[in-house]
């Protein structure tokens, strides 16, 4: 059995301080796959102490300087990228078509940051008066397993590029792709100590990082639930806070719309990542005139082509959940759905996929004339679960847009872009997609608003999250 028993902390690879052994299961064969042992208060601290020594110079150095590094990171990354897809596939059954997208945008995300250190001024007259633009210091990066090297590329080259060093604390569930992205980290020869990783639990190498009074700032992507609690704790020390959190994203099909075109397109942007996307679009807003036709569409879809199975198989759309817990969570709200009297069941259901007899397997399933206070319609299932819900005029798909606590991504699709555009405006969301569901832009800013998070990622509005402004007068 593989096993993962080293941290990467000041420039190399060291033993744990921790004893504690995860045994990691594979979501696809139900066999034990690896073990992980977890870091404890000790390790992270040494991993603190080597970040913070690395932020006693590095905090000096010029954009060129970092730019150079991003360059020789950059690099490592695309030798690897094969490497870090297959670890997507085994290690939480990303599916073969959907990793590559990770992968790539992550070091896309790595490649606009070098790109907008040529430009950014970090150095800002204003009037008579200047604000310099100063790292934030040394950056605690907490991460899921769903996307967990994307992440780590697009925070950690926003942290390097102001000037920034980390400590990433990935989940215990992605200990894989953890590995291949520490191997990285060494080929790349950063400095030491400006990139640091220690793999744990959350509860105690994420609360510390919380807690950690030589951390400034935490970077957060995972469920609301957690990033409330590492909002609460980060009061004590003054962190800076970045939370990206959960999300039950509209998709709204506006009446002119191509429907043959926009629906499968539509359910690819419900079941992307298994389902397990924060943007996922899981309520799909269908006039109500036109219910009927989008049934039958949907329906023929997902039976012809959404092939739920071995993530290996290019064929597959839909793999399984990442582990027990969420297949049984997943299987909990599809029994919710069917219970709940005022939906009907239009495609999959309960249990696994026909043929398949281990694993997490999910059925695509899709629920329709779903009303949107049900709680298949306000609550994150992190599966292939898709609700269809009917409106009546434009006004009211806004206001069931808005209507759950989250607020992270939205989809519009309309004949006219004008027409989009309009309702996109009164959306509740930090982003709106038009048309497009795949289109992705990683130079504006993504991020939550309600309880989908707090601040901002990507291109310049990301990088200006680990800065602190000086202003110089006088
Ligand atoms: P999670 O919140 O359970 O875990 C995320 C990370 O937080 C893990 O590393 C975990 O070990 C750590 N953690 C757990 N308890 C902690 C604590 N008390 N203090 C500090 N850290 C702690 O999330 P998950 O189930 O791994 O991921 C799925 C969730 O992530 C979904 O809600 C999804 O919407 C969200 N997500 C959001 C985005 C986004 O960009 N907004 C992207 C991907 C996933």
């Amino acid at each position: 059995m593989q096993q993962y028993n080293q941290f990467f902390i000041d420039g190399k690879f060291v033993q744990p301080q921790g004893t504690q052994v995860l045994e990691l299961v594979s979501p696809i064969t139900d066999e034990p796959m690896a073990q992980v042992t977890l870091g404890n208060q000790a390790d992270l601290d040494i991993a603190v102490v080597a970040a913070k020594k690395a932020f006693a110079t590095f905090h000096f150095s010029t954009p060129k300087q970092r730019q150079e590094i991003l360059k020789r990171w950059l690099d490592a990354l695309k030798q690897r990228r094969q490497d870090l897809i297959d670890a997507v596939v085994e290690e939480y059954g990303g599916v073969a078509m959907y990793a590559p997208f990770s992968i790539d945008t992550g070091i896309d995300d790595v490649q606009t940051m070098i790109d907008l250190l040529d430009t950014y001024e970090f150095s800002r007259p204003l009037g008579r008066s200047t604000v310099e633009l100063n790292p934030v210091g040394v950056v605690g990066v907490v991460i899921p397993w769903n996307a967990s090297n994307l992440f780590i590329c697009s925070k950690v080259s926003a942290a390097i590029a102001a000037g920034c060093t980390c400590v990433i604390k990935p989940s215990e569930l992605s200990a894989r792709q953890t590995q291949v992205m520490m191997e990285c980290l060494e080929q790349a020869q950063l400095p030491a100590g400006l990139v640091n990783i220690v793999n744990g639990d959350g509860a105690v190498i994420g609360n510390g990082i919380t807690q950690h009074p030589d951390i400034s700032k935490i970077t957060f992507t995972g469920s609301t639930n957690v990033g409330k609690t590492i909002a609460r704790g980060a009061v004590d020390t003054m962190k800076r806070v970045t939370l990206e959190l959960g999300g039950k994203s509209p998709n709204i099909i506006l009446d002119d719309a191509d429907l043959e075109q926009v629906i499968p397109q539509a359910i690819g942007a419900a079941f992307m990542n298994n389902g397990q996307a924060c943007i996922a679009a899981t309520r799909l807003l269908v006039p109500a005139s036109k219910l009927a036709q989008v049934n039958a569409i949907a329906k023929e879809f997902v039976e012809k082509y959404q092939l739920s199975g071995d993530p290996h198989d290019p064929r597959v759309t839909v793999g399984p959940s990442v582990s027990k817990a969420q297949y049984q969570r997943v299987q909990e709200y599809i029994r919710i759905g069917l219970e709940e009297d005022k939906a009907e069941l239009l495609v999959g259901g309960l249990g696994r996929p026909e043929g398949l007899t281990r694993g997490n397997f999910n059925r695509p399933t899709i629920f329709t004339n779903v009303d949107n206070k049900m709680r298949i319609a306000q609550e994150e299932i992190f599966g292939p679960v898709l609700c269809i819900i009917p409106y009546q005029d434009e006004a009211q798909a806004i206001a069931i847009a808005n209507d759950t606590p989250y607020g992270l991504m939205a989809y519009v699709s309309s004949a006219s872009r004008e027409r989009a555009l309009q309702v996109a405006k009164y959306i509740e969301s930090g982003q709106v997609k038009i048309n497009d569901p795949f289109n992705h832009d990683n130079k504006v800013p993504f991020g939550g608003v309600k309880l989908s998070g707090l601040g901002r990622e990507y291109g310049q509005f990301g990088l200006s999250h680990y800065l602190e402004p000086k202003s110089i007068v006088g």
